[in-house]
């Protein structure tokens, strides 16, 4: 295999490899929730960044029940909950300042019914005046517990395409907490307050719409969004996108006419939440201090703060614990969040989770990218500083998605693909060098003709043996090879054919020694062969083996003819025929001259001292 098939090969597995594992873990449920999770924490980051630039609407105001206006309440009356001639007393003092709604984010509920002309006055005042809205809450008791109450078919919803919707659990209810009847009966203007909470106790969704009894009932805030928009219709649709859109036919009001307001439900049949501001960023007025003013008769108070304005009542004090966590705060007051879902439908920026093919395009489009930066980059840091780079301008897009087009990209799966990409890009990049480095060290100590070891490591390799022979009293023998009559040989059939000969030698040579035995080609048509741990004997065996091997084998010729050659060999062993690589392979050039003139084609390993070298 070359070296650049070995390269693509290599990157093509790894790349296999990688998203075999990922699209494995991807069906894991237990994988998925942790990316979800993690997913959500990047979600509250960039919601955290962009709610700074996200300015509520002034149109909201929020009278709150904070913790002095607790204090003067249960002054003036002993308790919380207050008897609610005192709402009462407030709606009929609020009015005529022409509030454009005010919404009660407190729940009148019927078990806390105290005294019947107080709860009149409530009733009456509710019931009267068309922009008051009230709120009701679905659970899940049981109905041998609490019989619900039955709900009027004025607030009774349809909604078409209800697939996202009648599906999830956590929006079917089994009960209802009963509230005062006579209003239940008295106003249409009645939603729902419950609100859902994520895995990790955040509020990142809402609900516009539940579902109980056989019906849709509306969310509090979704009814009033709707009044506003003077959308006067109980039939809705989900969109194959899963959206719900909100038109004003009418064309009543003026700021509102011709606009769209979509609700883009997530696969919970849920709207995710744009969050404005850190926590109290909406205009927030202290219970006590209106009703200071309508005390003292201040209509100049009431006029400037609640003309035309949409007023939300509801609880910020500590002792009546009304706090949320939400992204952009874990103390976030629920009336708060109440203020910003409706501040979502008249600005229509709801968060929209892009597409799911959006997200793996760019997420694969990314892991390319950080491929090519680790394919390419000689340097780790370059590669490591890509990656940052990549991802950190990646964040500053998603970021930016979500403040100027309300779009929620995924961070965590494309970040996650990026770091195995970068690992795999890594995994490969160390099996491509290992491998190269074992090329070039292969060709460093190799001859390319006959494919044995080259002189130089030749050379070393006796230095090694030599040098353990003598530390630990090994014996090694080392056997010299030359071909008889190879100039004629060469002159007879050609330089090629010789070439082609001297190849089919030396294999001959390699297939009859042992894997530990080193054979080398040691220069012109001379070979030699190292033979680790073994003996003078057992090197004669060797040898012969060899010279029979080559006598026996017909050898083919570059014209493709066939032929015979011979070899002859002589065979030195340490330490007995020397000790030093020149004495060692002196002697066996010395058998190996006693083996040309005794007639050639044979081993010979012992000669006396005074036979001279070739
Ligand atoms: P002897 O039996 O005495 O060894 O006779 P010989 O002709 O083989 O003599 P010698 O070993 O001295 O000859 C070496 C010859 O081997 C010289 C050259 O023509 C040939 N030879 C050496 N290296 C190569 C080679 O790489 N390819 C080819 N084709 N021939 C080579
Ligand atoms: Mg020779
Ligand atoms: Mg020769």
């Amino acid at each position: 295999m070359n070296k650049k098939i070995w390269t693509r090969t290599a990157y093509i597995l790894t790349t296999i490899l990688v998203f075999g594992v990922f699209l494995y873990l991807c069906f894991l449920p237990s994988f998925r929730n942790f990316v979800f999770e993690i997913e959500n924490k990047t979600f509250d980051l960039r919601q955290n960044i962009t709610s700074k630039y996200m300015n509520p609407s002034d149109k909201i105001s929020i009278i709150e029940v904070d913790d002095e206006s607790y204090e003067y309440i249960v002054d003036k009356f002993g308790s919380w909950p207050v008897p609610r001639v005192f709402w009462a007393n407030l709606i009929t003092n609020l009015e005529p300042s022409k509030p454009n709604m005010l919404i009660f984010d407190l729940l009148f509920l019927k078990r806390f019914t105290a005294d019947g002309d107080s709860d009149l006055e409530l009733i009456q005042a509710v019931n009267k005046n068309k922009n008051v809205y009230v709120s009701m809450n679905f659970d899940n008791y049981s109905k041998e517990v609490r019989t619900p109450p039955k709900l009027p078919l004025a607030l009774q919803n349809n909604i078409e395409n209800d697939f996202l919707i009648k599906t999830n659990p956590d929006l079917v209810y089994s009960n209802c907490r009963p509230i005062l009847e006579e209003i239940l009966n008295g106003t249409k203007n009645i939603g729902l307050i419950n609100v859902q909470r994520d895995k990790d106790g955040i509020i990142r969704t809402m609900s516009p719409f539940s579902y109980y009894d056989g019906t849709y009932y509306k969310h509090l805030t979704i009814l009033a969004g709707l009044d506003y928009l003077n959308i006067s219709t109980n039939n809705f649709k989900l969109n194959k996108r899963g959206e719900i859109v909100l038109q004003d036919t009418l064309n009543k009001t003026q700021d509102t006419s011709g606009k769209k307001t979509i609700l883009p439900l997530n696969s919970n049949g849920r709207v995710i939440l744009n969050w404005y501001g850190p926590e109290w960023s909406f205009n927030y007025i202290p219970l006590w201090k209106v009703a200071s003013a309508i005390e003292k008769g201040d209509k100049a108070f009431l006029e400037n703060n609640f003309k035309d304005k949409i007023i939300f009542v509801g609880v910020t004090a500590n002792s009546l614990s009304d706090i949320k966590s939400t992204p952009v705060s874990y103390m976030f007051p629920g009336v708060e969040v109440q203020a910003t879902f409706l501040n979502n439908i008249l600005d229509n920026n709801f968060i929209k989770k892009a597409p799911l093919a959006f997200d793996i395009v760019l997420a694969i489009f990314l892991a390319a990218l950080i491929g090519f930066g680790v394919m390419n980059f000689k340097s780790p840091a370059k590669s490591v500083l890509m990656f940052f780079g990549v991802y950190t301008l990646y964040f500053i897009l998603s970021t930016l998605l979500m403040l100027f087009f309300n779009v929620w990209i995924s961070l965590t799966a494309p970040i996650m693909l990026g770091i195995f990409v970068f690992a795999a890009g890594y995994i490969a990049k160390y099996l491509i060098t290992s491998r190269d480095y074992e090329h070039t060290y292969k060709l460093a100590v190799t001859d390319g003709l006959t494919e044995m070891f080259n002189h130089r490591y030749f050379q070393e390799q006796m230095t090694n043996n030599i040098q353990n022979a003598k530390r630990y009293g090994n014996v090694f023998s080392l056997i010299m090879v030359d071909i008889d009559f190879f100039k004629k040989f060469n002159d007879t059939y050609g330089h090629q054919s010789g070439d082609a000969v001297l190849r089919q030698v030396a294999q001959t040579i390699k297939r009859n020694i042992r894997s530990t035995d080193i054979p080398c080609r040691y220069g012109g048509e001379e070979m030699s062969v190292i033979l680790t741990n073994t003996n003078k004997e057992d090197a004669i065996k060797t040898a012969i083996k060899i010279c029979e091997a080559v006598r026996n084998k017909e050898f083919e010729l570059a014209t493709g003819d066939w032929t015979h050659v011979t070899i002859s060999l002589g065979v030195a062993t340490m330490p007995t025929d020397g000790d030093t690589t020149e004495k060692l392979i002196e002697y066996a050039d010395k058998c190996l001259y006693v083996a040309k003139r005794n007639g050639r084609n044979q081993v010979v390993h012992d000669v006396p001292d005074d036979t001279p070298t070739e």
